[in-house]
């Protein structure tokens, strides 16, 4: 998407959506990224929350905006609403609960029927810091996300690991996306 009729200071606009079963971080993950705060006891309000981040690529100024669910899938009432002109995604899984990471084709499923565009996809096997209480191997996250064409990367709300990686890659993969079919 092209931003608003070409103002310099605000070239892109790109919205970025994050699912995942319930309680495996995404709130944090947002939270680490957009403010650098994590909440060990987060409650989410329901509903539907976003953070915007600006960042440069390629001298250009990109905004980001990030979607958080916010507890709606809880009730698995995630509307089109919410997925409707997204241009990235984040799937998220929690490392140390299996059935999280069972979750995530339902959750590809959903996304996929919900997009009429290319949509950057990221696989992020959350709470990387758990791993003594480790359930889903990095080789499994690996794997799925290879077959279904995913970027793939392990975080850590926690402790900050590859947060801000995880968001770029897929921030920047759009802006590749978009100036391809720009030019
Ligand atoms: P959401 O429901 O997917 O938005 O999940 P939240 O962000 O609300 O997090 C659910 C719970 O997991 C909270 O108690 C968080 O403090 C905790 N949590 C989130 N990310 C991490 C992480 O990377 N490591 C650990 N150890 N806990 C996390």
């Amino acid at each position: 998407m092209r931003g608003d009729g070409g103002r310099d200071s605000q070239e892109y606009l790109f919205k970025i959506v994050i699912v995942g079963d319930s309680a495996v971080g995404k709130s944090n993950l947002l939270s680490r990224y957009a403010r650098g705060e994590f909440d060990l006891h987060s409650k989410a309000t329901v509903g539907v929350d976003f953070q915007t981040q600006c960042l440069e690529i390629d001298g250009k100024e990109v905004k980001a905006q990030i979607w958080d669910t916010a507890g709606q899938e809880r009730f698995r009432a995630v509307t089109s609403a919410y997925y409707r002109g997204a241009f990235g995604a984040l799937i998220v899984y929690d490392i140390s609960r299996r059935s999280t990471f069972d979750s995530v084709s339902r959750w590809l499923d959903e996304l996929n029927s919900h997009s009429d565009t290319t949509v950057a996809k990221m696989l992020v096997g959350n709470k990387r810091d758990l791993e003594e209480i480790r359930d889903v191997s990095v080789e499994e996250g690996k794997n799925l996300a290879e077959a279904e064409g995913l970027f793939f990367i392990e975080t850590s709300a926690f402790d900050s690991t590859n947060v801000h990686k995880a968001f770029e890659i897929v921030i920047r993969e759009i802006y590749d996306n978009v100036s391809r079919k720009v030019l």
